[in-house]
């Protein structure tokens, strides 16, 4: 007999986006003739720019030609893309990771889902509520919870609140996990940790021999200069995190895979005779035995972002996100609403008017203005009452969604 991994059975059947997606498709049924505007999912819709394709083009070649065409690459990522990033987003912001630290990737996804299995089973996990759902359902995915609780929290799980009281920032946690999941700036609450709040968690770390598993998918949307881009600005951070970046979000690559994972040479985790043992050495064999590794054109590709040209490209779609955002949380407060995030991450996230239920408030605003949004219940419990619109659709878009939330009655 084959068992069926039980923990599944936990997870909450009706995953978010797939419930959005099914209410957006009974409308669309029930009104073929309107047009719904989404500004729900977390997704780009810019094309790649000009850069990355050429470079994306000439890896092809490449691999067409005897002389360099190219087979399994190292696991661990390409030398080149390694070394540039090294330098280019670390070492030019004062911050020394080299390129051995460096683990290329085919998403954030995957290794913020995948890095919990080189840590043993007795760590307890501690998640902000709301926060991309991966961190958790992949917690309970490996068997580190309990059941679903009625109020959606899993048991075992060490929950943070981030609620408009603290500023969407999370307090230390009373009990001591081995494990830390912080995502700035934040999805969905587009909220931006300074130093000194990172500063907090690096310290309780260092005295509770914990780590941080910092998630920096939106670090290029960080506009004031004086937050921090990685959790490796903070001193001590590089006994204490492993950092997350990504392609998708910065340079449009959600459709074609890139992303990164910095695990320091002086991390350590413990094992139970309380021996220290270098984490990178453990997600090294992981990687090895596991993946291998991402394709040479798209590895090529993501190394363009860091020419100079490359780098010109990708900040006007930044930007371009961005003055979307701008335009939203203007008109947003325009119509009345509490509005926050928008300025350093391309998430908008508001109170829902009269504190009315997020999935309310969702289906309100598909039947009377057919824009959609993202529930913030459906990122946790303190999401509740709160509402995400995301800054990725097309400018025409953005302006016709606002224009029709205006007149929401
Ligand atoms: C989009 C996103 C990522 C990126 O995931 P990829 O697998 O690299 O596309 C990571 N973390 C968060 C919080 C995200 O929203």
């Amino acid at each position: 007999m084959a068992f069926i991994n039980e923990h599944y059975l936990k997870l909450q059947a009706g995953y978010l986006f797939p419930e959005i997606g099914r209410r957006v498709s009974d409308f669309k049924s029930a009104h073929p003739e309107r047009k719904v505007i989404d500004m729900g999912i977390g997704d780009v819709t810019q094309p790649l720019v000009p850069s990355v394709i050429k470079a994306f083009h000439e890896g092809v070649d490449e691999m067409a030609r005897i002389e360099t065409f190219k087979g399994y690459g190292p696991e661990q990522g390409y030398g080149f893309l390694r070394e540039s990033i090294a330098q280019n987003a670390y070492l030019s912001r004062g911050v020394e990771i080299h390129a051995g630290e460096i683990f290329i990737s085919d998403g954030s996804k995957c290794d913020t889902g995948n890095i919990q299995e080189i840590f043993g089973h007795e760590n307890k996990i501690a998640i902000c509520d709301p926060v991309y759902p991966v961190y958790s359902d992949t917690t309970v995915m490996a068997g580190k919870t309990g059941s679903r609780k009625k109020n959606g929290y899993y048991e075992g799980i060490i929950y943070m609140p981030c609620t408009e009281e603290n500023r969407f920032i999370p307090e230390l946690p009373e009990e001591v996990p081995g494990l830390i999941f912080l995502c700035f700036p934040n999805n969905p609450t587009g909220a931006v940790a300074t130093k000194e709040e990172l500063k907090k968690w690096v310290d309780y770390a260092i005295a509770h021999k914990s780590i941080i598993l910092y998630d920096a998918a939106y670090e290029a949307f960080i506009q004031e200069e004086s937050i921090p881009h990685s959790i490796f600005e903070i001193e001590g951070a590089k006994r204490v995190a492993i950092e997350f970046r990504s392609f998708s979000k910065t340079a449009g690559f959600t459709g074609t895979r890139c992303a990164f994972t910095v695990i320091p040479e002086e991390l350590v985790a413990y094992d139970s005779k309380g021996k220290t043992h270098p984490v990178k050495k453990f997600w090294n064999r992981r990687q090895a035995t596991k993946f291998n590794g991402v394709s040479y054109p798209v590895q090529k590709a993501a190394a363009a972002v860091y020419t100079e040209k490359g780098q010109k490209e990708v900040r006007e779609l930044i930007a371009y996100y961005l003055e979307n955002a701008r335009l939203m949380d203007e008109s947003l407060q325009t119509a009345g609403f509490k509005v926050f995030g928008g300025k350093n991450a391309p998430y908008i996230w508001m109170k829902t008017p009269n504190n009315i239920p997020s999935w309310d408030f969702f289906d309100k605003l598909l039947n009377e203005a057919q824009v959609v949004g993202t529930p913030g219940s459906g990122f946790g419990p303190s999401g509740e009452g709160y509402f995400r619109f995301s800054a990725f659709a097309n400018r025409e878009n953005v302006l016709e969604a606002m224009e029709r939330i205006k007149h929401l009655s």
